[in-house]
């Protein structure tokens, strides 16, 4: 008789555990995936996919606005939210039903339930009692927004995981934090014709970016309409009568809005998961801490994707659960490789960013180039839409490779991804300038920006 009941327990099947899960069904184990809410995960229930459907639909009141310069006439026009959100859920459902047929069909068995670490080879399910042992355990627990429930009336506001299936469309909205989730869907509602409020404690968005792309996101963010409080908090918030959301900001400013957003981080879903009784170094707020091959300190067990707190994106979740079945099964021993992540932020105009922003590379290098641009698009000139592009590549001009690229307009997501493999293979500043240019386009500028626009020199900007 087998030692263990499986040879690997996943929790959570999220898109980590699902990926893990399954190709180590695949590869004959006896593989086990519980999840207690629904199979995908943050990224295709309550993430980066209804999240980018949300996007799309916003782009359409810009087409329809942008459409008469093209001689174009549209007829009244209007939204319907409830029907966007079925046909949303019916995607979203095709989805989860394709990650549970992956499971299925490689021979993993599924559990509908919470589980819980009860030893470095045990697991408890919650809802049925039983336990079960397994030769490793995979953590892939992933987290959930903050709920910031230091805030007076926190139970009055949302997170993002309730953004996709409001009830009523909200004519105005007061979004708390400026990262990645609070800006897309700060964009999102905007574009849809909410009214939004973005409160921030710092004076600018995005922390960790491009100090350009940072400002020029602000900058047109703020054309279109969105009010920054920047510096500030959400002190309370009470329900009035109406239904409407009073906000009382720390700086002493009262906002009144249908929903108020709380987008002020995520926190790993490691809360009784019987980790720290299992052995499990934790970090001080829940993270597990895990070595290059993303084992914990307990021999069996191992952690993938956003609990483990280092680059929070679904294709890291699952470069992460490749490289431990790679280890773990393969023979193969590998380590994720975090660097040079190419990224997008959703927002409109939306970024697209591989490698070093500006900031950071003059702290580690002391020679850069900068080459610089903004532009309107093409696509803008004859709708005159007031929206500016910004393209910048770091140099490091000691060796003349590019250690930073960062877009600020339309398709940069598209340009990072390939953007990103010329950066994995190493390209030089001369390779850009060599590559010619797709005409006319707006990426063309990427590769025609010969002349430095400025340099900077141990950290200090030379004009
Ligand atoms: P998850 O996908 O979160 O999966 C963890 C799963 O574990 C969940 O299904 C959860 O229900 C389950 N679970 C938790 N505890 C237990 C338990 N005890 N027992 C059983 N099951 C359990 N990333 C991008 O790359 N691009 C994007 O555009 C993007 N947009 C995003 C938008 C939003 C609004 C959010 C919130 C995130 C977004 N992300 C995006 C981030 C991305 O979703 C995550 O990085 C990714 O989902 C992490 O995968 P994971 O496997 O670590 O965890
Ligand atoms: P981020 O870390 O991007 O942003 C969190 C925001 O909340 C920051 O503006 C932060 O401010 C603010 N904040 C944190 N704590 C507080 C507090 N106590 N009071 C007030 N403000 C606070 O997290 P998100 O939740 O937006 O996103 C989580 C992760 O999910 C991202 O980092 C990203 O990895 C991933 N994601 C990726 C997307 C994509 O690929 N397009 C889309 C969405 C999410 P400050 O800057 O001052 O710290």
């Amino acid at each position: 008789m087998a030692e263990f009941d499986y040879d690997l327990f996943v929790i959570g099947g999220g898109s980590g555990g699902v990926r893990a899960g399954r190709v180590a069904a695949s590869l004959g184990k006896k593989v086990a995936v519980a999840e207690e809410s629904r199979f995908g995960g943050t990224c295709v229930i309550r993430g980066c996919v209804p999240k980018k459907l949300m996007v799309y639909a916003s782009h359409y009141p810009k087409y329809l606005e942008d459409a008469s310069g093209y001689g174009w006439s549209v007829g009244e026009t209007s939204f319907d939210w409830s029907r966007f959100v079925a046909a949303k859920d019916k995607e979203i459902a095709r989805l989860e039903g394709i990650y549970q047929k992956g499971l299925e069909n490689n021979g993993a068995e599924m559990f509908h339930e919470r589980a819980s670490v009860t030893g470095p080879n045990t697991v408890r399910l919650e809802a049925s009692g039983r336990e079960v042992s397994a030769e490793k355990i995979l953590v892939a627990v992933g987290g959930r927004p903050n709920p910031m429930t230091r805030i007076a009336g926190h139970e009055h506001c949302i997170v993002s995981d309730d953004v996709f299936d409001l009830a009523e469309f909200p004519r105005s909205m007061v979004i708390l934090g400026a990262g990645y989730i609070a800006l897309e869907f700060a964009c999102i509602f905007a574009q849809l014709g909410t009214q939004v409020s973005v409160v921030l404690r710092g004076t600018e968005i995005l922390r960790g970016f491009d100090g350009d792309v940072r400002a020029h996101l602000h900058g047109e963010m703020t054309k279109k309409g969105i009010a920054f409080h920047t510096e500030n908090n959400i002190g309370k918030v009470e329900l009035l009568e109406s239904g409407k959301r009073k906000v009382t900001l720390t700086g002493g400013e009262v906002l009144e809005a249908d929903q108020v957003l709380l987008a002020a981080g995520r926190i790993p879903n490691t809360g009784s998961l019987g980790l720290r009784e299992a052995g499990v170094e934790l970090k001080w707020d829940g993270e597990i801490v895990v070595d290059e091959y993303s084992r914990t300190n307990v021999e069996s067990i191992y952690a993938v994707g956003d609990v483990t707190d280092r680059v929070n994106l679904t294709p890291v979740a699952i470069h992460e659960a490749m490289c431990f079945i790679d280890t773990v099964y393969r023979d193969n021993p590998t380590m994720p490789d975090h660097a040079l992540v190419p990224t997008a932020v959703f927002s409109q105009p939306e970024i697209g960013t591989v490698g070093l922003g500006e900031e950071e590379a003059a702290e580690r290098f002391p020679n850069l180039n900068v080459y610089k641009a903004t532009f309107r698009p093409m696509k803008y000139i004859l709708p005159g839409r007031d929206e500016k592009m910004l393209m910048k590549i770091i140099e490091d001009a000691d060796s003349g490779k590019v250690i930073g690229v960062h877009i600020v307009g339309p398709d940069s997501g598209e340009m990072a991804q390939l953007l990103g493999v010329a950066m994995k293979m190493g390209a030089r500043k001369e390779d850009f300038d060599r590559t010619m240019a797709v005409h006319p386009t707006a990426a063309e500028e990427l590769v025609t920006m010969y002349s430095p626009s400025y340099r900077v020199v141990d950290g200090v900007r030379q004009d």
